[in-house]
């Protein structure tokens, strides 16, 4: 049995709170031989930056770079910026993966269930912005490389899940960028045989809001990506329980959606169910699907059974939350 190198980032805020459980977690999936892991912590965040001067410090760059095969990050406060960016380019994280699914009992404005498949280092967030007296304009970048790393991994999905994709451009109005990413995802998917349509951003806005089932897997920019996910996490209710994954060809990054709720941390109330998914999005990367199908299923069935933290209304704190979950999941891995 292969042993997969885990960097846990606890971060700030709930985060040290919820690092225990993603640890525990990993020991359960250990325990009942479906993988075996080597976890190390690492710093980074405000309160690193206050103890060292730095977000992100060169050791805990150097132990994702060299030594994880994949980093568990959990959520960081002010400096998110200066540990997710730098992150993200240094392993070459080309995919962000964002998925939206209805949970019982959870809140939601429709009944959905879908991937945001977003590219994540191109498009007006390269950072070039010029200005020039009164005329002010941002670089676009689009690449037909990046492009068609990204398609592939929205192929693979699609094929993982019902084999249809929506590709979403605004490819009508941004003629050469958009419609060269517009070009190159037709061509990956038809060629690994997907199935495939597309759709302008401001249709797809407004379909995501009347009837998200329609949608599985969204192909799509960065900058519509980041808009469509929020989104897509408001209508779906999972705002607070969402997991998201950045994704390379060697290496992955995975973390929950909330930021570090400094409101409520220290107070054991907090919602693990965006950490626990963060964990599941990992062993589904590693290549343990049936482990990730486990864990949703674990969560679905603990919200079912009434088990709730206060920020869902209910009354549960994050470890007994944890500890139901934890019983479906060994009965289900048993
Ligand atoms: P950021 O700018 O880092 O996204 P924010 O304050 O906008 O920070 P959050 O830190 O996610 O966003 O907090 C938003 C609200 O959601 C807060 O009231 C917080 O307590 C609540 N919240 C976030 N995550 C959780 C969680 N896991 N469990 C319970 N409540 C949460």
């Amino acid at each position: 049995m292969r042993t997969h190198k885990v960097l846990l980032i606890p971060g700030d805020g709930i985060g040290p709170e919820l690092a225990p459980l993603a640890r525990d977690l990993l020991q359960v999936l250990e325990d009942r031989g479906i993988a075996r892991f080597e976890v190390r912590e690492a710093p980074a965040g405000d309160r690193t930056l206050e103890e060292t001067g730095e977000a992100l410090p060169r050791e805990t760059l150097d132990l994702a770079k060299n030594w994880a095969d994949a980093v568990l990050k959990g959520p960081v406060g002010e400096s998110a910026r200066d540990v997710v960016i730098p992150l993200r380019r240094e392993l070459d994280l080309h995919t962000n993966l964002r998925p939206a699914f209805t949970l019982p009992g959870v809140p939601a404005v429709r009944e959905m269930d879908l991937v945001i498949v977003r590219e994540n280092l191109e498009d007006v967030y390269v950072g070039a912005e010029y200005s020039h007296g009164d005329l002010a304009f941002a670089l676009k970048l689009v690449t037909a490389g990046q492009t068609r790393r990204v398609a592939r991994l929205a192929a693979r999905i699609a094929k993982e899940r019902s084999g249809r994709a929506t590709i979403v451009t605004k490819s009508n109005v941004l003629r050469v960028t958009d419609g060269l990413f517009r070009r190159i995802s037709e061509e990956v998917l038809s060629r690994e045989g997907v199935e495939h349509e597309h759709m302008y951003v401001d249709a797809a806005a407004m379909e995501m809001v009347r009837n998200p089932r329609r949608f599985d897997v969204v192909l799509t920019m960065n900058l519509y990506g980041d808009i469509l996910s929020d989104l897509a996490a408001q209508v779906s209710g999972s705002l607070g329980t969402a997991a998201s994954a950045n994704v390379g060809d060697v290496k992955a990054m995975f973390e929950p959606v909330h930021g570090a709720a400094f409101d409520i941390a220290g107070r054991g109330v907090a919602n693990p169910i965006s950490t626990i998914m963060s964990v599941g999005l990992m062993v589904d990367w590693l290549g343990y699907g049936g482990a990730y199908r486990a864990i949703r299923k674990a969560v679905e069935a603990s919200l079912s059974e009434g088990a709730r933290t206060p920020d869902l209304g209910g009354g549960y704190s994050t470890v007994e939350f944890y500890r139901v979950f934890k019983r479906r999941l060994e009965a289900l891995l048993s």
